[in-house]
């Protein structure tokens, strides 16, 4: 007797596909519900590991940021960017990503509404300053 199992998203896949919906995807640990961004094995508050995951949108403000002016390798297809780190409205976990289009503080108070709107492959998360929000 066999049964054929549909193979599953790896977690990276549904947390790129979230992004791409302007969502993130978190693990919840079932036993002490600590909110963890990344794919883990083990809680790192009680060392549980089972998790269920949770999606929330992917809205936040901006916490701190390094603004690049020199662009590395890889990075030729943007002039400058920030890494944004930005806490989350629905959960207070901090994230960080990509942010083109900055190029000195000025474009950037902290505080400053962001959202999610894509993922990049090279460039992780893809943020956007979120104008909507008066
Ligand atoms: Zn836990």
């Amino acid at each position: 007797m066999s049964k054929v199992q549909t193979q599953k998203q790896s977690s990276r896949e549904q947390f790129i596909d979230c992004a791409k919906t302007g969502k993130i995807l978190v693990n919840q640990c079932k036993k002490c519900d600590n909110l963890i961004l990344e794919t883990v094995y083990f809680c790192d508050k009680c060392f549980n590991n089972s998790f269920k995951q949770v999606i929330f949108n992917g809205k936040g403000k901006v916490v701190t940021y390094t603004i690049q002016s020199v662009v590395p390798e890889g990075f030729e297809d943007v002039a400058s960017y920030a890494w944004v780190v930005f806490k989350m409205d629905d959960c207070g976990l901090n994230v960080s990503g990509f942010l083109p289009g900055i190029s000195s503080p000025a474009d950037l108070p902290l505080g400053t509404p962001i959202k999610v709107i894509d993922f990049h492959d090279k460039h992780g998360l893809v943020l956007k300053k979120d104008e909507n929000i008066l």
